[in-house]
């Protein structure tokens, strides 16, 4: 196949070399994007000029780069989140558009357990006062027995489903896409927006980010919250009014944080970024090795079939 394949994301193929032995067996040529700089549309547009299919990570995908990019017929996000790929434009122009579900969901599960631990019991503030010379005690919460609410049951949302039961932790679920029965077959209880938000100890998102769901979490939703709980975004910066969850941290209408994910990444400036109860990581959500050649590999794969076959291994739109 004579096909060439930008890669504009900074993961692919660097844990493993599987993703690019993929592209390379289908006789693809690859051109790596500088991901240093700023990815910018006119920067997009430059680097898809020649270019058959694309493998990307969070880059502004608009109608302006896809009207500016005649050759390109398939685009495969390095994840799952399509959210920055203007997918109307693409359905108009032809693109085909491809995701790699079920490929990072036990990474991005990790690490929303983990953030809930670090936050209940403050590690990171701990590990610094104790390279400070400090050696202070932290009043912790504990995660067992305690309810886990849950927005969005998909892949990761279930995976950490079943990671909290280990915890002998109680699991509601909001989801208005979800079967209730498969749900309680593995012990999650689906229940209103509403009452997994009054109900939760730990709040975790693992929604999609859609028009429907942008803001989900706002000023009214934080403030009926538990004084107690704790809010942790593993999903999509959007799904939260950044000012208001500033807000409700600093008045004391829940007890803290954990955000791997933010509106605008990286987050420079954000006043979230000044509080002891925020716990904050990079969107390092699906950056595990297994993770990041699992999605590499599935990524090319995607490409590869799209463009032989006119249909991906998993296509979004
Ligand atoms: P998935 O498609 O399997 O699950 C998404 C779930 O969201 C679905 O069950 C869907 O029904 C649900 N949903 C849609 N609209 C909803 C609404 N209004 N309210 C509640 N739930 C709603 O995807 P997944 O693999 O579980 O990933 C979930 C999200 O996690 C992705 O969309 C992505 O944005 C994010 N993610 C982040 C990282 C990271 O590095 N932090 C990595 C991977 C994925």
């Amino acid at each position: 196949m004579d096909a060439k394949v930008l890669i504009a994301t900074r993961s692919f193929g660097s844990t493993s070399q599987k993703p690019w032995q993929v592209l390379a067996e289908a006789g693809c040529e690859t051109v790596r994007a500088d991901m240093s700089q700023k990815m910018t549309e006119e920067r997009l547009i430059e680097l898809l000029s020649g270019v058959d299919g694309a493998i990307v990570g969070v880059v502004p995908l608009t109608a302006r780069v896809l009207e500016n990019a005649p050759q390109l017929k398939v685009v495969s996000a390095h994840g799952v989140g399509v959210d920055y790929i203007d997918l109307q434009a693409a359905a108009r122009l032809g693109v085909i558009v491809a995701n790699c579900p079920g490929a990072n969901d036990q990474s991005v599960a990790d690490l929303a357990i983990g953030l809930m631990v670090c936050v209940a019991r403050q590690i990171p503030l701990v590990d610094q006062d104790v390279r400070g010379g400090k050696w202070g005690r932290y009043e912790g919460c504990e995660l067992w027995r305690k309810t886990l609410g849950l927005i969005g049951l998909g892949r990761i949302g279930r995976a950490v489903a079943r990671r909290a039961l280990g915890f002998d932790m109680q699991v509601l679920a909001y989801d208005p896409y979800v079967d209730e029965k498969q749900a309680e077959a593995m012990g999650v209880r689906m229940a209103s927006l509403e009452e997994v938000i009054a109900s939760a100890d730990f709040l975790s998102l693992h929604a999609a980010l859609t028009e429907e769901t942008r803001h989900l979490i706002g000023k009214s939703e934080l403030e009926s919250m538990k004084l107690t709980a704790f809010l942790i975004n593993t999903a999509r910066g959007g799904l939260v009014d950044e000012d208001a969850l500033y807000a409700a941290l600093v008045e004391g209408k829940l007890a803290g944080a954990a955000l791997d994910v933010f509106a605008a990444e990286p987050p420079l400036g954000s006043p979230l970024l000044g509080l002891k109860n925020v716990v904050v990581t990079s969107h390092i959500g699906a950056h595990t090795r297994e993770s990041i050649e699992r999605v590499g590999a599935l990524a090319a794969q995607n490409v590869v079939k799209a463009l032989q076959t006119g249909e991906p291994v998993f296509r979004v739109a």
